[in-house]
């Protein structure tokens, strides 16, 4: 754990989050800044900076596996969902810990901006 990491912090529960799902490996969490009507976040446990990092593809997949089934829970299977990793500067990343942002409820716009 880092103990410096915002998420790290949330994975140890020392910062409250309302959490969906967690397993061994992930842990799903409302945005605390919703940007559309659900919006979660799926991080691993252990500290990963970024995709950049990945070196696991069972970690990798247990991520995507948490998304889609947190996605289903919350009723947005059918209707669509987006999943985003930002990946540094130029993708948006400003929490510095592996997440997978889960958009749904509305339409999303493409190209992102
Ligand atoms: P990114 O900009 O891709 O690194 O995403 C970081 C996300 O973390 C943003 O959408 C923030 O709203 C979210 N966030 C920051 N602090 C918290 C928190 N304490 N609980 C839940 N989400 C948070
Ligand atoms: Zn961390």
């Amino acid at each position: 754990m880092a103990t410096d990491c915002l998420f790290c912090r949330i994975a140890s529960a020392e910062i409250p989050a309302e959490r969906l799902a967690e397993n061994a490996h992930c842990i799903a969490f409302r945005d605390i800044n919703p940007q559309a009507p659900t919006h979660f976040l799926v991080i691993p446990r252990e500290h990963v900076a970024s995709l950049n990092q990945v070196d696991s593809a069972q970690l990798a997949g247990e991520l995507l596996l948490m998304a889609a089934a947190v996605a289903k829970a919350e009723g947005m299977a059918e209707s669509g969902y987006r999943v985003v990793l930002n990946t540094n500067a130029d993708g948006g990343q400003t929490v510095y810990h592996l997440h997978a942002h889960v958009l749904g409820g509305r339409a999303m716009h493409w190209p992102p901006g």
